[in-house]
Protein backbone atom coordinates (compact mmCIF):
# COMPACT_ATOMS: atom_id res chain seq x y z
CA UNK A 1 0.00 0.00 0.00
CA UNK A 2 1.48 2.96 -0.95
CA UNK A 3 1.43 6.09 0.94
CA UNK A 4 1.02 9.93 -0.81
CA UNK A 5 4.05 11.85 0.51
CA UNK A 6 2.60 14.33 2.99
CA UNK A 7 1.23 10.48 4.25
CA UNK A 8 4.80 9.14 4.20
CA UNK A 9 5.45 12.73 5.96
CA UNK A 10 3.24 11.98 8.80
CA UNK A 11 4.42 9.06 9.70
CA UNK A 12 8.29 10.51 9.39
CA UNK A 13 7.14 12.74 12.28
CA UNK A 14 5.93 10.30 14.08
CA UNK A 15 9.18 9.03 14.49
CA UNK A 16 11.24 12.19 14.83
CA UNK A 17 12.19 12.54 11.51
CA UNK A 18 12.38 16.35 10.53
CA UNK A 19 10.22 17.60 7.84
CA UNK A 20 8.89 20.78 6.77
CA UNK A 21 5.13 22.35 8.21
CA UNK A 22 2.43 21.90 5.91
CA UNK A 23 -1.21 21.23 4.89
CA UNK A 24 -2.69 18.53 2.31
CA UNK A 25 -5.69 20.93 0.56
CA UNK A 26 -8.08 19.88 -2.56
CA UNK A 27 -9.63 23.18 -3.48
CA UNK A 28 -7.38 26.20 -5.37
CA UNK A 29 -9.12 28.78 -2.43
CA UNK A 30 -7.53 25.81 0.08
CA UNK A 31 -4.43 26.45 -0.83
CA UNK A 32 -4.02 29.89 -0.74
CA UNK A 33 -5.35 30.00 2.66
CA UNK A 34 -2.98 27.39 3.68
CA UNK A 35 -0.02 28.58 2.22
CA UNK A 36 -1.00 31.73 4.44
CA UNK A 37 -0.95 29.51 7.41
CA UNK A 38 2.34 27.77 6.36
CA UNK A 39 4.45 31.16 5.70
CA UNK A 40 5.85 31.87 2.46
CA UNK A 41 7.45 31.02 0.28
CA UNK A 42 6.04 27.87 0.01
CA UNK A 43 5.51 24.82 -2.56
CA UNK A 44 3.11 23.54 -4.16
CA UNK A 45 3.42 19.93 -4.31
CA UNK A 46 0.87 17.06 -6.55
CA UNK A 47 -0.15 14.43 -4.77
CA UNK A 48 0.07 11.52 -6.42
CA UNK A 49 0.95 7.86 -6.33
CA UNK A 50 3.89 8.36 -8.60
CA UNK A 51 7.23 9.78 -8.60
CA UNK A 52 9.17 12.19 -10.89
CA UNK A 53 6.51 15.04 -9.98
CA UNK A 54 8.58 17.70 -10.31
CA UNK A 55 10.29 17.12 -14.07
CA UNK A 56 6.22 16.88 -14.72
CA UNK A 57 5.66 20.20 -13.35
CA UNK A 58 3.58 19.42 -10.62
CA UNK A 59 6.29 20.42 -8.10
CA UNK A 60 6.01 24.68 -7.40
CA UNK A 61 7.77 27.49 -5.53
CA UNK A 62 5.05 30.21 -4.61
CA UNK A 63 6.14 33.83 -3.66
CA UNK A 64 3.23 34.95 -2.68
CA UNK A 65 -0.61 34.75 -3.27
CA UNK A 66 -1.04 35.14 -6.56
CA UNK A 67 1.22 32.38 -7.41
CA UNK A 68 -0.47 29.93 -5.18
CA UNK A 69 -2.93 30.48 -7.27
CA UNK A 70 -1.75 30.15 -10.19
CA UNK A 71 -0.03 27.02 -9.60
CA UNK A 72 -2.85 25.36 -7.72
CA UNK A 73 -5.17 25.97 -10.68
CA UNK A 74 -2.42 24.61 -12.50
CA UNK A 75 -1.51 21.25 -10.41
CA UNK A 76 -5.08 20.10 -9.69
CA UNK A 77 -7.00 18.11 -11.95
CA UNK A 78 -2.57 17.03 -13.90
CA UNK A 79 -2.20 13.93 -15.50
CA UNK A 80 1.15 12.93 -14.27
CA UNK A 81 1.52 9.89 -16.39
CA UNK A 82 -2.06 8.50 -15.85
CA UNK A 83 -2.54 9.93 -12.35
CA UNK A 84 -4.68 12.63 -11.69
CA UNK A 85 -4.00 15.01 -8.92
CA UNK A 86 -6.87 15.62 -6.65
CA UNK A 87 -4.74 16.30 -3.63
CA UNK A 88 -2.45 19.12 -3.35
CA UNK A 89 0.49 19.40 -0.52
CA UNK A 90 1.49 22.80 0.30
CA UNK A 91 4.74 23.06 2.59
CA UNK A 92 6.87 25.98 3.59
CA UNK A 93 9.57 26.02 1.18
CA UNK A 94 13.27 25.38 2.16
CA UNK A 95 16.37 26.73 1.26
CA UNK A 96 19.02 23.89 -0.04
CA UNK A 97 22.32 23.49 0.24
CA UNK A 98 22.75 20.29 -0.50
CA UNK A 99 20.51 17.09 -1.45
CA UNK A 100 21.15 13.91 -0.66
CA UNK A 101 19.16 10.26 -0.54
CA UNK A 102 18.17 8.00 1.68
CA UNK A 103 16.29 4.67 1.78
CA UNK A 104 15.15 1.30 3.81
CA UNK A 105 14.00 -2.32 2.52
CA UNK A 106 14.15 -5.51 3.15
CA UNK A 107 16.94 -7.06 0.33
CA UNK A 108 14.76 -10.59 -0.28
CA UNK A 109 18.28 -11.82 -1.61
CA UNK A 110 20.30 -11.83 1.34
CA UNK A 111 16.98 -12.12 3.87
CA UNK A 112 18.34 -8.57 5.43
CA UNK A 113 17.13 -4.83 5.95
CA UNK A 114 18.80 -2.72 3.62
CA UNK A 115 19.80 0.66 4.20
CA UNK A 116 21.03 2.77 1.52
CA UNK A 117 22.80 6.25 1.29
CA UNK A 118 24.01 8.78 -0.91
CA UNK A 119 24.97 12.32 -1.56
CA UNK A 120 23.94 12.29 -5.11
CA UNK A 121 20.31 12.85 -4.22
CA UNK A 122 17.30 14.81 -5.65
CA UNK A 123 17.61 13.60 -9.02
CA UNK A 124 17.09 9.30 -10.46
CA UNK A 125 18.78 7.25 -7.75
CA UNK A 126 18.34 4.60 -10.48
CA UNK A 127 20.75 6.32 -12.35
CA UNK A 128 23.17 7.16 -9.62
CA UNK A 129 22.97 2.72 -9.32
CA UNK A 130 24.09 2.49 -12.51
CA UNK A 131 26.56 5.19 -13.44
CA UNK A 132 28.27 5.86 -10.16
CA UNK A 133 27.89 2.59 -8.07
CA UNK A 134 30.30 3.99 -5.54
CA UNK A 135 27.90 6.63 -4.73
CA UNK A 136 24.94 4.17 -3.64
CA UNK A 137 26.45 3.02 -0.15
CA UNK A 138 24.50 -0.48 0.70
CA UNK A 139 24.67 -1.64 3.88
CA UNK A 140 22.95 -4.90 5.35
CA UNK A 141 21.73 -4.23 9.07
CA UNK A 142 21.44 -7.37 11.77
CA UNK A 143 17.76 -7.87 11.83
CA UNK A 144 17.82 -8.60 15.65
CA UNK A 145 19.77 -5.71 16.78
CA UNK A 146 18.65 -3.24 14.70
CA UNK A 147 20.29 -0.33 12.98
CA UNK A 148 22.65 1.18 15.79
CA UNK A 149 23.66 4.77 15.59
CA UNK A 150 27.38 3.84 14.88
CA UNK A 151 26.55 1.91 12.06
CA UNK A 152 24.32 5.44 10.91
CA UNK A 153 27.79 7.47 11.29
CA UNK A 154 29.72 4.68 9.31
CA UNK A 155 27.28 5.07 6.22
CA UNK A 156 26.99 8.58 6.16
CA UNK A 157 30.77 8.71 6.66
CA UNK A 158 31.33 6.57 3.68
CA UNK A 159 28.89 7.82 1.52
CA UNK A 160 30.51 11.22 1.87
CA UNK A 161 28.05 13.30 3.70
CA UNK A 162 29.74 16.85 4.86
CA UNK A 163 31.48 16.09 8.06
CA UNK A 164 29.25 18.95 9.85
CA UNK A 165 26.16 17.51 9.19
CA UNK A 166 27.36 13.45 9.56
CA UNK A 167 25.59 13.11 12.78
CA UNK A 168 21.99 15.14 11.17
CA UNK A 169 22.15 12.18 8.61
CA UNK A 170 22.76 9.37 11.16
CA UNK A 171 19.96 10.61 13.20
CA UNK A 172 17.58 10.33 9.81
CA UNK A 173 19.17 6.91 9.40
CA UNK A 174 18.31 5.63 12.42
CA UNK A 175 14.60 7.51 12.42
CA UNK A 176 13.84 6.13 9.17
CA UNK A 177 14.76 2.88 9.98
CA UNK A 178 12.65 3.06 12.73
CA UNK A 179 10.10 4.26 10.45
CA UNK A 180 10.19 0.89 8.13
CA UNK A 181 10.50 -1.55 11.63
CA UNK A 182 8.02 0.13 13.13
CA UNK A 183 5.41 0.87 10.54
CA UNK A 184 6.04 -2.29 9.08
CA UNK A 185 6.85 -0.69 5.92
CA UNK A 186 8.18 -2.37 2.91
CA UNK A 187 9.99 0.28 1.40
CA UNK A 188 10.64 3.58 3.02
CA UNK A 189 12.72 6.18 1.03
CA UNK A 190 14.15 9.87 1.04
CA UNK A 191 15.03 12.12 -2.08
CA UNK A 192 15.79 14.23 -1.43
CA UNK A 193 17.04 14.10 2.18
CA UNK A 194 18.20 18.25 1.99
CA UNK A 195 20.70 19.82 4.23
CA UNK A 196 19.69 23.53 4.41
CA UNK A 197 22.47 26.66 4.74
CA UNK A 198 21.65 26.41 8.31
CA UNK A 199 23.07 23.12 8.47
CA UNK A 200 19.75 20.91 9.44
CA UNK A 201 19.34 18.07 7.77
CA UNK A 202 15.68 17.38 6.50
CA UNK A 203 13.46 15.18 4.72
CA UNK A 204 11.71 16.72 1.26
CA UNK A 205 10.11 14.58 -0.10
CA UNK A 206 9.15 10.59 0.97
CA UNK A 207 8.40 7.65 -0.49
CA UNK A 208 6.52 5.12 2.16
CA UNK A 209 5.07 1.31 1.17
CA UNK A 210 2.98 -0.09 3.96
CA UNK A 211 2.65 -4.23 4.30
CA UNK A 212 -1.09 -4.57 3.77
CA UNK A 213 -1.15 -7.93 5.61
CA UNK A 214 0.36 -6.37 8.84
CA UNK A 215 -2.04 -2.95 8.65
CA UNK A 216 -4.32 -5.23 11.06
CA UNK A 217 -1.47 -4.08 13.63
CA UNK A 218 -1.30 -0.43 12.90
CA UNK A 219 -5.03 1.24 13.41
CA UNK A 220 -3.47 4.36 12.78
CA UNK A 221 -2.48 3.97 9.39
CA UNK A 222 -6.05 2.20 8.18
CA UNK A 223 -7.09 5.52 6.78
CA UNK A 224 -4.17 6.27 4.98
CA UNK A 225 -5.12 4.58 1.50
CA UNK A 226 -5.55 6.83 -1.12
CA UNK A 227 -8.76 5.75 -2.15
CA UNK A 228 -9.89 8.01 -4.42
CA UNK A 229 -6.60 6.72 -6.68
CA UNK A 230 -7.60 3.26 -6.11
CA UNK A 231 -9.43 0.90 -8.07
CA UNK A 232 -13.25 0.92 -6.84
CA UNK A 233 -13.73 -2.66 -6.69
CA UNK A 234 -10.50 -3.44 -5.35
CA UNK A 235 -11.36 -0.64 -2.60
CA UNK A 236 -14.62 -2.91 -2.11
CA UNK A 237 -13.34 -6.41 -2.09
CA UNK A 238 -10.68 -4.95 0.55
CA UNK A 239 -13.68 -3.51 2.82
CA UNK A 240 -15.45 -7.14 2.53
CA UNK A 241 -12.52 -9.12 3.45
CA UNK A 242 -11.86 -10.39 -0.50
CA UNK A 243 -8.95 -10.94 -2.01
CA UNK A 244 -9.68 -9.42 -4.85
CA UNK A 245 -7.23 -8.34 -8.16
CA UNK A 246 -7.63 -6.38 -11.05
CA UNK A 247 -6.17 -7.69 -14.33
CA UNK A 248 -6.56 -6.55 -17.82
CA UNK A 249 -8.65 -8.87 -19.70
CA UNK A 250 -11.73 -10.24 -20.19
CA UNK A 251 -12.47 -13.76 -18.18
CA UNK A 252 -13.23 -13.65 -14.82
CA UNK A 253 -11.57 -15.98 -12.43
CA UNK A 254 -13.31 -17.04 -8.83
CA UNK A 255 -11.84 -20.34 -6.94
CA UNK A 256 -11.21 -21.22 -3.72
CA UNK A 257 -7.55 -20.85 -2.18
CA UNK A 258 -4.86 -19.18 -3.35
CA UNK A 259 -3.09 -21.34 -4.94
CA UNK A 260 -6.02 -22.68 -6.86
CA UNK A 261 -6.40 -19.29 -8.21
CA UNK A 262 -2.91 -18.90 -9.87
CA UNK A 263 -3.05 -22.27 -11.42
CA UNK A 264 -6.71 -21.43 -12.90
CA UNK A 265 -5.11 -18.25 -14.12
CA UNK A 266 -2.14 -19.76 -16.04
CA UNK A 267 -4.37 -22.45 -17.27
CA UNK A 268 -6.69 -19.45 -18.97
CA UNK A 269 -3.17 -17.90 -19.92
CA UNK A 270 -2.53 -21.03 -21.94
CA UNK A 271 -5.52 -21.70 -23.29
CA UNK A 272 -5.19 -18.47 -25.55
CA UNK A 273 -7.25 -16.16 -22.92
CA UNK A 274 -6.72 -13.31 -20.83
CA UNK A 275 -7.70 -12.85 -16.67
CA UNK A 276 -10.22 -9.82 -16.43
CA UNK A 277 -9.47 -10.30 -12.74
CA UNK A 278 -9.05 -12.83 -10.10
CA UNK A 279 -10.83 -13.37 -6.53
CA UNK A 280 -10.55 -16.44 -4.12
CA UNK A 281 -13.36 -16.96 -2.04
CA UNK A 282 -11.64 -18.93 0.22
CA UNK A 283 -13.20 -21.66 2.16
CA UNK A 284 -16.63 -20.07 1.82
CA UNK A 285 -19.11 -21.82 0.00
CA UNK A 286 -22.66 -20.17 1.47
CA UNK A 287 -24.91 -18.61 -0.87
CA UNK A 288 -23.99 -15.17 0.54
CA UNK A 289 -20.21 -15.40 0.23
CA UNK A 290 -20.76 -16.95 -3.11
CA UNK A 291 -23.14 -13.90 -4.48
CA UNK A 292 -20.92 -11.34 -2.78
CA UNK A 293 -18.12 -12.70 -5.01
CA UNK A 294 -20.14 -13.22 -8.25
CA UNK A 295 -21.27 -9.17 -7.93
CA UNK A 296 -17.75 -8.31 -7.33
CA UNK A 297 -16.48 -9.59 -10.21
CA UNK A 298 -19.48 -8.70 -12.25
CA UNK A 299 -19.00 -4.96 -11.62
CA UNK A 300 -16.25 -4.97 -13.83
CA UNK A 301 -17.05 -4.18 -17.04
CA UNK A 302 -14.60 -5.56 -19.01
CA UNK A 303 -15.64 -9.29 -17.93
CA UNK A 304 -17.26 -11.29 -20.97
CA UNK A 305 -17.18 -14.53 -19.06
CA UNK A 306 -16.29 -16.52 -15.83
CA UNK A 307 -14.32 -19.28 -14.71
CA UNK A 308 -15.43 -20.51 -11.48
CA UNK A 309 -12.86 -22.78 -10.37
CA UNK A 310 -13.72 -24.95 -7.54
CA UNK A 311 -11.67 -27.98 -6.06
CA UNK A 312 -13.57 -29.57 -3.16
CA UNK A 313 -11.89 -30.61 0.36
CA UNK A 314 -13.38 -29.27 3.37
CA UNK A 315 -15.43 -26.96 1.39
CA UNK A 316 -18.06 -29.49 -0.21
CA UNK A 317 -18.99 -28.86 -3.83
CA UNK A 318 -22.22 -29.96 -3.45
CA UNK A 319 -22.40 -26.94 -1.03
CA UNK A 320 -20.88 -24.99 -3.61
CA UNK A 321 -23.64 -25.71 -6.22
CA UNK A 322 -26.10 -25.01 -4.04
CA UNK A 323 -24.74 -21.51 -3.01
CA UNK A 324 -23.82 -20.87 -6.47
CA UNK A 325 -27.67 -21.55 -7.49
CA UNK A 326 -28.81 -19.34 -5.06
CA UNK A 327 -26.52 -17.06 -6.02
CA UNK A 328 -27.11 -16.93 -9.20
CA UNK A 329 -31.01 -16.92 -8.99
CA UNK A 330 -30.66 -13.51 -6.53
CA UNK A 331 -28.04 -11.80 -9.15
CA UNK A 332 -28.99 -13.54 -12.97
CA UNK A 333 -25.54 -12.90 -14.41
CA UNK A 334 -25.80 -11.30 -17.78
CA UNK A 335 -22.26 -12.78 -19.03
CA UNK A 336 -21.43 -16.96 -19.57
CA UNK A 337 -20.02 -18.90 -16.60
CA UNK A 338 -18.04 -22.14 -16.66
CA UNK A 339 -18.23 -23.95 -13.36
CA UNK A 340 -15.60 -26.60 -12.52
CA UNK A 341 -16.67 -29.11 -9.39
CA UNK A 342 -13.97 -31.66 -8.65
CA UNK A 343 -13.04 -33.24 -5.44
CA UNK A 344 -15.51 -33.91 -2.52
CA UNK A 345 -19.27 -33.92 -3.40
CA UNK A 346 -18.41 -33.64 -7.16
CA UNK A 347 -20.82 -35.74 -8.80
CA UNK A 348 -23.77 -34.49 -6.17
CA UNK A 349 -22.58 -30.63 -7.19
CA UNK A 350 -22.75 -30.91 -10.77
CA UNK A 351 -26.20 -33.14 -10.55
CA UNK A 352 -27.57 -30.23 -8.90
CA UNK A 353 -26.28 -27.40 -11.31
CA UNK A 354 -27.62 -29.67 -13.98
CA UNK A 355 -31.14 -29.65 -12.65
CA UNK A 356 -31.10 -26.28 -11.65
CA UNK A 357 -30.04 -25.67 -15.44
CA UNK A 358 -29.55 -22.38 -14.71
CA UNK A 359 -29.12 -20.43 -18.03
CA UNK A 360 -25.60 -19.53 -19.40
CA UNK A 361 -23.94 -22.01 -16.73
CA UNK A 362 -21.47 -24.58 -18.59
CA UNK A 363 -20.18 -27.76 -16.20
CA UNK A 364 -16.57 -28.29 -16.80
CA UNK A 365 -14.85 -31.58 -15.39
CA UNK A 366 -11.36 -30.60 -15.96
CA UNK A 367 -9.67 -27.67 -16.01
CA UNK A 368 -7.86 -27.63 -18.78
CA UNK A 369 -11.65 -28.28 -20.32
CA UNK A 370 -12.99 -25.60 -18.23
CA UNK A 371 -10.66 -22.72 -19.74
CA UNK A 372 -10.98 -24.04 -22.86
CA UNK A 373 -14.70 -23.33 -22.91
CA UNK A 374 -14.43 -19.91 -20.71
CA UNK A 375 -11.96 -18.56 -23.89
CA UNK A 376 -14.29 -19.92 -26.58
CA UNK A 377 -16.98 -18.12 -24.52
CA UNK A 378 -15.26 -14.74 -24.06
CA UNK A 379 -14.39 -14.59 -27.62
CA UNK A 380 -18.39 -15.02 -28.31
CA UNK A 381 -18.00 -18.50 -29.68
CA UNK A 382 -20.81 -21.21 -28.37
CA UNK A 383 -19.37 -24.78 -26.71
CA UNK A 384 -21.09 -27.53 -25.86
CA UNK A 385 -23.95 -28.74 -23.99
CA UNK A 386 -24.63 -26.47 -20.85
CA UNK A 387 -24.85 -27.73 -17.33
P1 LIG B 1 9.53 14.36 -7.11
O1 LIG B 1 9.93 15.10 -8.34
O2 LIG B 1 8.22 13.66 -7.31
O3 LIG B 1 10.59 13.46 -6.59
O4 LIG B 1 9.22 15.50 -5.98
P2 LIG B 1 10.18 16.13 -4.86
O5 LIG B 1 9.37 16.36 -3.66
O6 LIG B 1 11.42 15.32 -4.66
O7 LIG B 1 10.55 17.53 -5.48
C1 LIG B 1 11.31 17.63 -6.66
C2 LIG B 1 12.37 18.68 -6.53
O8 LIG B 1 11.76 19.94 -6.27
C3 LIG B 1 13.30 18.47 -5.37
O9 LIG B 1 14.37 17.60 -5.69
C4 LIG B 1 13.80 19.88 -5.10
O10 LIG B 1 14.89 20.16 -5.94
C5 LIG B 1 12.61 20.74 -5.50
N1 LIG B 1 11.95 21.19 -4.28
C6 LIG B 1 10.97 20.56 -3.59
N2 LIG B 1 10.66 21.23 -2.46
C7 LIG B 1 11.47 22.30 -2.42
C8 LIG B 1 11.66 23.38 -1.48
O11 LIG B 1 11.05 23.47 -0.41
N3 LIG B 1 12.60 24.32 -1.81
C9 LIG B 1 13.33 24.24 -2.95
N4 LIG B 1 14.23 25.18 -3.16
N5 LIG B 1 13.19 23.25 -3.84
C10 LIG B 1 12.28 22.28 -3.59
MN1 LIG C 1 11.61 13.18 -4.86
Amino acid sequence: MDLLEYQGKQLFARHGLKVSSGKAVTTVDDAVAAAGEVGYPVVVKAQVLIGGRGKAGGVKLAADESEVHEHASNILGMDIRGHIVRTLWIEHASDIASEYYASVLLDRQVLQPLVMFSVEGGVDIEEVAERTPEKLIRHHVDALAGLSREEAVEIATEGGADADVIGGVADALVALYEVWLAEDATLAEINPLIVTPEREVRALDSKVSLDYNALYRHPDNQGLSDSENEDPIERRAKEEGVQYVKLDGDIGILGNGAGLVMSTLDVVAQAGGSPANFLDAGGGSDAEKIKQAVDLLLANDAVKAVLFNIFGGITRCDEVARGLIAAFEAIKPSVPFVVRLDGTNDVEGRRLLQEAALPNVHAAKTMNEAAEMVVALAAGQPVGAGA
